[in-house]
């Protein structure tokens, strides 16, 4: 007789930025400060109306840092510039799913002007079996390596983390030495290692989100009480997973829901397809200021 048997628990989402954030936080005090006065601009060019269709396309020059200890996680040019490919498309707005996005939420989908260009990989081969969100893999001492000029380029590391964690990211305003986004090698890129439901390259698009000052849209908090900061994402109670069915009501946020499909939420990679005007005004003032070296 056939043996039914139990579905094996679907991979969800899971991003180590605030953790990091909290440790950053207590290590160096100017961070909470910086992140204050940033958020004071955002404020204020919120304010006087930032025309974003006015805004430069900036050229973000990438450096990516891979760091392996088995052959496989030494992942291909190939596989670096499928991410490239994959990022210009979601902060451009180039991607085809956005079709996707429900008819009340189109006209929300908004281009950052940002375009991301590889500038240099680095290769090291390390012998630790994993990291996680504690920046090890950002130094030598640690079996990682430092970053290349990290005022002037985004830094990636894909690398092989611990936990099930997909990656994290440094808010604007931090420490030189961490600065950077790190991802897991099975979730970087769209060929290769990378693995579904993560094979969208979507996992470095979420972690840059937090590079240029984005949050999760949910705030982090376990109830209603938070806020992302971006005016024109609804409120919503915590984390959406895996490809939800529209809509998700929460938070009083009816008939709409959670706006689960924005790259700032834990969905799937083939789930989620958009920043809004608002999150796009944020990352912008990110780079005309603590960014500015970027691009
Ligand atoms: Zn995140």
């Amino acid at each position: 007789m056939p043996k039914k048997r139990a579905k094996a628990r679907a991979l969800r989402r899971s991003c180590g930025t605030m953790a990091a954030h909290m440790m950053l936080l207590e290590q160096h005090p100017s961070f909470r400060a910086n992140q204050m006065r940033l958020e004071g601009t955002t404020d204020r060019l919120r304010s006087a109306g930032l025309d974003l269709l006015k805004t430069r396309l900036a050229t973000i020059k990438v450096v990516v840092n891979v760091v392996y200890k088995t052959a496989e996680q030494d992942i291909s040019t190939a596989q670096i510039t499928s991410q490239i490919r994959a990022l210009n498309k979601d902060f451009r707005a180039t991607n085809a799913d956005k079709a996707s996005v429900p008819a009340p939420w189109k006209g929300f989908v908004t281009d950052s002007r940002l375009k991301f260009k590889l500038t240099k990989v680095t290769r090291t081969q390390t012998k630790k079996a994993s990291f996680t969100h504690d920046d090890g893999v950002k130094k030598a001492s640690t079996g990682g390596v430092p970053p290349t000029s990290p005022k002037k380029y985004l830094n990636l590391w894909v690398c092989p983390l611990g936990g099930g964690l997909l990656g994290y990211a440094q808010f604007p305003g931090g420490p030189s030495s961490t600065d950077g986004v790190v991802i897991n090698y099975k979730a970087f890129g769209t060929t290769g290692t990378a693995t579904a439901p993560f094979n969208k390259g979507r996992t470095a698009t979420h972690e840059i989100g937090h590079f240029f000052n984005l949050r999760h849209i949910w705030a982090d908090t376990p109830d209603c009480s938070g806020s992302d900061m971006v005016p024109d994402t609804p409120n919503c109670a915590g984390p959406n997973y895996g490809k939800p069915a529209w809509p998700v009501i929460t938070c009083n946020n009816a008939p709409h829901g959670d706006m689960f499909m924005n790259y700032m939420d834990y969905v799937d990679d083939a789930a989620m397809y958009m920043f809004t005007a608002q999150q796009v005004l944020r990352m912008r003032v990110a780079l005309a200021g603590p960014r500015s070296g970027l691009g």
